[in-house]
């Protein structure tokens, strides 16, 4: 009984307290084949978290370490002569960079808001004045409720008859993805830019601007680095990760069935709120052609199958349009992005997002994207690449908009 009162106690302090990051430090290596296998076994012995996927692609991981196992990381490294580099130095102070103080903005004017990562009660603020001061072109509407209860927002912009769904934040770490959105909603309703007004006019655009926000929520509370949902699946082990969580090959290869893996699918497809809300949406509307999925960080554009290697019936079309889209993107800034599908850029992965909605409901132009940066700073992006991020990606994303108005996407 005691034991079980001491053990419910360590629970709830652990719940409580912010996971510091100090100290601890992220790494890319460069393993050869055989040297990977020295880099998986570190993985469970030292506790490694892996921010880019535990996979060998004869090229490099990215993974961050805890202070306590530093020194032993990279004495291993050292002996087994595995090259590697420091990514980011200290996380906390990288992450600490990212929290801004609490500010008073006018958030219908202040357009220096857009600069600065945001707490879920001020994303949620600014989507109420955004369709109270766009009302002309935009409105709200929630689409779900999260696990804890949240409602779960979307911004409704445009009136034409096909749909382009444009989801942010599902992994609640990758913090520049909702940045990416609210300024893709304001650019996309108030320019009076001639093509902008007629993809306006001929299409609708669903923004989900924090899909996951149970998460994003605990992000800023609790745990910088943390990604996935927040339903409690064991005693030890929180959350689901929601972009394993469809009904595409669910449970399939490149996915986790341990309940505290950050890529675990989950109890059952679509167990989870957060991936219900998306699925109930693009089929409530019946009209979505389009549908990206954007995440941090990489700079990939992609495209269906994630979960087998084998070509999806639109692969050449869906291969023009993501080329496309990285030329756009590169013309903005000069960023080199990745085109290919989900399982030939980065690997198997299964229970997607994209695959679901361009195999069971129809959205041929179904798209995943992973924004900057190429891991220097990883999900401690600085938020003055923040609009930089932005602009470049809604090129991107006008290169998909206008291949539904050209008839591309069925
Ligand atoms: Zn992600």
């Amino acid at each position: 009984m005691l034991t079980k009162t001491v053990i419910a106690l360590a629970l709830l302090g652990l719940a409580v307290a912010k996971v510091d990051y100090s100290g601890y430090r992220v790494f890319r290596a460069y393993p050869t084949l055989k040297q990977f296998e020295t880099i998986k076994t570190m993985q469970e012995k030292y506790d490694l978290d892996f921010w880019s996927d535990l996979r060998y692609e004869g090229d490099f991981v990215d993974f961050m370490v805890r202070p306590t196992f530093r020194s032993l990381v990279e004495e291993t490294m050292n002996f087994f002569k595995i090259k590697y580099e420091t990514f980011v130095e200290d996380v906390e102070i990288a992450a600490q960079a990212q929290f801004t103080p609490g500010q008073e903005w006018n958030i219908a004017t202040d357009d220096a808001f857009y600069d600065q990562y945001h707490t879920l009660d001020e994303i949620n603020q600014w989507i109420s004045v955004f369709a109270t001061t766009n009302s002309q072109v935009a409105s709200q509407l929630v689409i779900g409720t999260s696990y804890e209860g949240r409602s779960i927002r979307a911004l409704k912009i445009g009136n034409g008859g096909q749909s382009f769904v444009i989801n942010c934040g599902i992994h609640s770490r990758e913090w520049v993805s909702p940045a990416t959105c609210m300024l893709t909603a304001k650019w996309l309703a108030e320019s009076t830019d001639s093509e902008i007004v007629n993809l306006r006019n001929q299409l609708t655009f669903y923004i989900i601007p924090s899909a996951n926000p149970d998460g994003y929520l605990y992000t800023w509370s609790t745990d910088r680095m943390w990604r996935k949902t927040r339903k409690p699946i064991t005693n030890l082990c929180t959350g689901v990760d929601p972009n394993r969580n469809y009904d595409a090959n669910w449970s399939g290869e490149g996915a986790s069935n341990k309940a505290c893996s950050d890529s675990y699918y989950g109890p059952s497809a679509f167990s989870e709120a957060e991936t219900q809300a998306q699925r109930d949406l693009v089929q409530s509307l019946g009209n979505v052609k389009a549908y990206i999925d954007i995440h941090a960080y990489s700079q990939m554009w992609m495209y269906p199958y994630g979960y087998t290697y084998s070509a999806c019936a639109d692969a050449a079309s869906l291969d023009q349009i993501a080329k496309n889209s990285v030329a756009a993107i590169r013309s903005v800034h000069g960023k080199v992005y990745q085109a290919g599908s989900i399982s030939g850029v980065i690997y198997v992965a299964s229970g997607s997002s994209a695959d679901y909605f361009y195999d069971h409901q129809n959205v041929k132009c179904s798209f995943a994207a992973e924004l900057r940066d190429t891991g220097l700073y990883g999900f401690t992006l600085p938020d003055r690449q923040i609009r930089p991020t932005a602009e470049e990606t809604v090129e991107g994303l006008k290169v998909i908009a206008n291949a539904i108005v050209d008839g591309q996407c069925g």
